[in-house]
C-alpha cells in the first residue's frame, strides 16, 4: 500500500500508539516522560472497558517497575497460596511465606496507567479506531483513523507503536508475522458471586483435559466473597467447558455449587511465544500484539509492560537521532530478547510438557510434588514471571531437582 509523502500537519505526533491497554499506556507514559509528543488511539469510549483479564500479577515485578503499591481501589486481593487440582481432585498446595501475587481490577489499573501517561503529557483520542497503517516506500509513516460518527483521517508520525492486543490485525501491513494460530487458546472468564470453601488468600487452579484441554481453569477470589472464574481451551467452546467445570469438577463443583454468574467475557491468549520480528521501518509491536505472553500461564501484563518500557526508550532515542529505520529500531528486539529469551525458552518447553501429560500423569505429578516436599522447597519463591531464571534458582533445592528429574523422565517416557 502507498500513500502520499507526509506533510506533518498540525494533527501529527512524534509517536502514535495504537491501543490504550496497559501496554499502550505504559509505552505512552515513557515516551511522554522522555519529551516525545505522543498520541494514543483507543477504539473504545473508555480505557480499560471491556476488561477481559483476571489481573493476577506478581507483586515483585510490579514493585520492580515502580507500580506497587497501587492507589486505593485497584487492588482486589493478595495471595500467598495456590491450590493445584488434578481432574480427580488431587490437591498440591503451595504456601509461600508472604503474599507474592495480587489481583487487580483491570479496568481501574488500565485507567491508572492512562492517567499516568496523560500527566506525563500524552494525548488520548478515544472512540477512534486505527483502520490501517500508512506505508510509503517501506516506511510506516502514520495511521488512518476512523472516529465514531465521522469520516476517516490520515495522521502522520515519526514512529507508530502497535499495542492493539491479541487481534494484531495491523501487523501484516507492516510486513511482520503475527502469532501462531495453532498456539491460540480461547477463554471464557466469569464474574461470580457466592463461592464456598475457598481460602481467601489462595488461587485455585483446575487441570484436566475434560475441563480445560490445552490449558487450565482458575478461580481468583476477591476479599468481598466474589471471584473471577475462568478457563482456556485449545478446542471447542470455552463456555461449554466452563459449565462442565462448575457442574462436574470434583473440587470446583463443590466450591461453585451456589455460585451466581454475573457476567462472562470471551477472549484469546497466544501461547506460542513472541513473534520472530517485532520492528520495521518506523514501527514497533509490543504486548499481546507481539505475543509477549507467558506460554505457561497466559499472563501477558508484566512481559508486555517490560517490553513497553524498552520500546519507548528505543523509539525516543531513534526520534531524537532522526533515524527511525529498522536498523535503528532493531535494538528494541535485541533488548527484549536479552531480557526474556531464557524465560520464553523454558516456558515454551514447560507448556509442551504440560500439553503432553494425560490426566493420569498430571495427577501423578501433583502427588509426586507433594511427596517430595516441593511445596516446602518453594516456600520462599517470589519470582513467578521470569520462570527460566526462577527455575535455575530453585533447581539447587534437592526436592525440586528430584521432581524435575522425575518429570524429565516422565516426559521422555511419554514422548520417546
Ligand atoms: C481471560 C484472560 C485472563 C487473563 N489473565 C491474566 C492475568 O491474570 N495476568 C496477566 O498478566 N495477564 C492475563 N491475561 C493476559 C492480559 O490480559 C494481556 O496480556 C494484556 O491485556 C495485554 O495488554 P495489551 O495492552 O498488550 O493488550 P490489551 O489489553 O488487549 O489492549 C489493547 C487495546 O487496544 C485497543 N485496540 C485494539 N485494536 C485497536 C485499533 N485498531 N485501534 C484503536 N484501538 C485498538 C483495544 O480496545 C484495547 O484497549 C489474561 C488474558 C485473558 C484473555
Amino acid at each position: 500500500m502507498t500513500t502520499p509523502n507526509p506533510v506533518f500537519p498540525t494533527n501529527s505526533s512524534d509517536a502514535i500508539v495504537i491501543g490504550g491497554g496497559p501496554v499502550g499506556s505504559y509505552v505512552a507514559f515513557h515516551l511522554a516522560k522522555a519529551g516525545v509528543k505522543t498520541t494514543v488511539y483507543e477504539e473504545h469510549p473508555q480505557v480499560g472497558v471491556p476488561s477481559h483479564c483476571a489481573g493476577h500479577l506478581s507483586i515483585r515485578s510490579l514493585k520492580n517497575m515502580g507500580l506497587y503499591p497501587l492507589p486505593e481501589g485497584i487492588e482486589e486481593n493478595t495471595f500467598c497460596s495456590a491450590n493445584f487440582y488434578s481432574s480427580y481432585g488431587t490437591n498440591f498446595k503451595l504456601s509461600l511465606s508472604c503474599p507474592v501475587t495480587v489481583a487487580l481490577n483491570r479496568a481501574c489499573f488500565d485507567q491508572y496507567l492512562a492517567e499516568q501517561a496523560k500527566t506525563a503529557g500524552a494525548s488520548y483520542v478515544l472512540n477512534t479506531r486505527v483502520q490501517s497503517l500508512l506505508v510509503t516506500n517501506g516506511f510506516v509513516r502514520g495511521v488512518k483513523i476512523k472516529q465514531v460518527n465521522s469520516g476517516e483521517e490520515n495522521i502522520f508520525s515519526k514512529v507508530v507503536i502497535d499495542a492493539e492486543g491479541i487481534s494484531s490485525r495491523l501487523l501484516h501491513q507492516a510486513g511482520l508475522r503475527t502469532k501462531k494460530p495453532s498456539r491460540i487458546v480461547y477463554t471464557a472468564e466469569a464474574e461470580i458471586a457466592n463461592i464456598f470453601n475457598c481460602e481467601r488468600n489462595a488461587v485455585e487452579v483446575y487441570f484436566g483435559k475434560e475441563y480445560a484441554p490445552g490449558f487450565y481453569g482458575w478461580l481468583i477470589p476477591r476479599r468481598d466473597g466474589s471471584a473471577k472464574l475462568g478457563l482456556a481451551t485449545n478446542k471447542g467452546n470455552p463456555l461449554e467447558y466452563l459449565k462442565r467445570l462448575i457442574a462436574k469438577h470434583p473440587v470446583a463443583s463443590r466450591q461453585l455449587a451456589k455460585a451466581k454468574i454475573i457476567r462472562i467475557n470471551y477472549h484469546a491468549i497466544s501461547l506460542g511465544g513472541p513473534i520472530p520480528k517485532s520492528y520495521t521501518n518506523g514501527f514497533l509491536a509490543v504486548g499481546d500484539c507481539a505475543s509477549q505472553i507467558k506460554p505457561t500461564t497466559g499472563g501477558g501484563v508484566i512481559f508486555g509492560l517490560s517490553c513497553a518500557k524498552i520500546a519507548a526508550q528505543v523509539a525516543s532515542s531513534a526520534i531524537r537521532n532522526d533515524d527511525v529505520s529498522a536498523e535503528s529500531l532493531k535494538v528494541y528486539q535485541q533488548r527484549c530478547n536479552e531480557l526474556t529469551n531464557l524465560d520464553f525458552g523454558v516456558m515454551l518447553r514447560l507448556r509442551r510438557f504440560l500439553d503432553s501429560l494425560s490426566d493420569d500423569k498430571l495427577d501423578e505429578m501433583l502427588r509426586v510434588c507433594q511427596k517430595l516436599g516441593v511445596d516446602k522447597a518453594l516456600r520462599d519463591v517470589d519470582e513467578i514471571d521470569f520462570q527460566g531464571k526462577m527455575l535455575l534458582a530453585v533447581l539447587r533445592k534437592p526436592a525440586v531437582a528430584a521432581a524435575f528429574l522425575y518429570f524429565g523422565l516422565l516426559y521422555l517416557s511419554t514422548n520417546p
